[in-house]
């Protein structure tokens, strides 16, 4: 039981979690700038429902875009909000 919890956890971890997080970080740009093809937001998709850090890292990049980007008419995210994520990525760098 305990080994295979491990291997499982190895497996994500390790080998092919590497390279696929590498993808999903090429990807993540054209997913934030909406020129992702529908077979790449697919597999996108697909990734960060199983890999929390890839989730993590496109709400943070999502967030940001649109902090970035003064031409929002609204500020969807409360500052609190944008501030305690801002702290959070320092934490994570
Ligand atoms: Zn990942």
């Amino acid at each position: 039981m305990e080994s295979r919890f491990t291997a499982t956890h190895q497996k994500l971890s390790d080998d092919g979690h590497e390279s696929e997080c590498d993808k999903i970080v090429k990807l993540l740009d054209l997913m934030i700038d909406g020129e992702a093809s529908t077979e790449e937001q697919s597999y996108f998709n697909t990734h960060i429902e199983e890999c929390v850090p890839c989730f993590e890292s496109h709400q943070k990049q999502k967030l940001l875009k649109g902090l970035v980007c003064g031409h929002l008419k609204r500020v969807i995210v409360p500052e609190s909000l944008a501030l305690s994520i801002k702290a959070r990525i320092q934490e994570t760098v």
